[in-house]
């Protein structure tokens, strides 16, 4: 097991991370507000390499599919010994398999895990995991989109990057989570900056106006009209939920 090591002791959010990759990691999340929290020990991660519990000499991580078929599955002995000793160190977490028959991630469910302790997060490869292992160890399937990837490593890190920014104390202005896109069921707003004037193109005038009302509404308003016209399922399920 591997911790990236961070500046204070107990940091509040904590990501574990069972790979066969974890070479991989931090990588992206070194950078920029969520490699700066780490460094800081807002946050955690703990890497676990599967084959270090792969079975025989070649410690394999990996058998065919029972029935035939085309690719390798991982093995639920292999992946159940790297849970429970992870779990040794890094304690009782939310367990998910990052995989494409996942309930799909949203920003309520990233809000959700980001208010809790942290999450054990299992990154598959090949064909995915034996089933069984998702029954015995309870674990939850979570998606990041209706394509497939190689693996689940990027997927752990886009569920990590999301978590992380919603610590508190990781963006330096409040302000700048409550009007984000998905806060309140709508996608945010087009956003300007200087110049003014480029390529023929104008900022809005209400948002020079220094009217706080007018660009308030004018915000709103625009919020709705790409929601709407973007993401009719988004719009739709603002109307039930109100
Ligand atoms: N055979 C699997 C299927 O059709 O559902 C796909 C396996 S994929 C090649 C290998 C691994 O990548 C999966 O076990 C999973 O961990 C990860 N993965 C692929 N697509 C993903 C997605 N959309 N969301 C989350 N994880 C994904």
């Amino acid at each position: 097991m591997a911790h990236i090591p961070t500046s204070t002791g107990s940091p509040s959010w904590r990501a574990s991370v069972l790979t066969l990759f974890p070479e991989m990691f931090p990588g992206p999340l070194s950078v920029s507000l969520v490699g700066t929290a780490l460094e800081a020990g807002l946050w955690s991660l703990a890497l676990h390499q599967i084959r270090d519990f792969g079975i025989g000499r070649h410690r394999a991580v990996d058998d065919t599919p029972a029935g035939g078929g085309a690719g390798m599955v991982m093995r639920a002995d292999v992946l159940a010994a790297t849970i429970d000793r992870a779990r040794e160190t890094d304690g009782d977490l939310p367990l998910l398999y990052m995989s494409p028959r996942g309930t799909p991630l949203t920003q309520d469910r990233v809000r959700e895990l980001s208010h809790g302790p942290g999450a054990m997060i299992l990154a598959g490869r090949f064909e995915g995991v034996d089933e069984r292992l998702i029954e015995a160890r309870g674990v939850t399937e979570v998606s990041i989109g209706d394509y497939v990837l190689s693996g689940g490593e990027i997927a752990a890190m886009v569920l990590i990057d999301a978590c992380v920014r919603l610590i508190p104390g990781v963006l330096g202005a409040e302000e700048s989570l409550t009007h984000e896109s998905f806060e309140n069921g709508l996608l945010e707003y087009p956003q300007y900056t200087k110049p003014r004037d480029w390529e023929g193109l104008s900022t809005p005038e209400v948002l020079m106006s220094g009217d706080h009302k007018k660009i308030a509404e004018w915000r709103r308003a625009e919020a709705e009209r790409l929601t709407r016209a973007r993401r009719p399922d988004l719009w739709s399920a603002r109307g039930k939920n109100r």
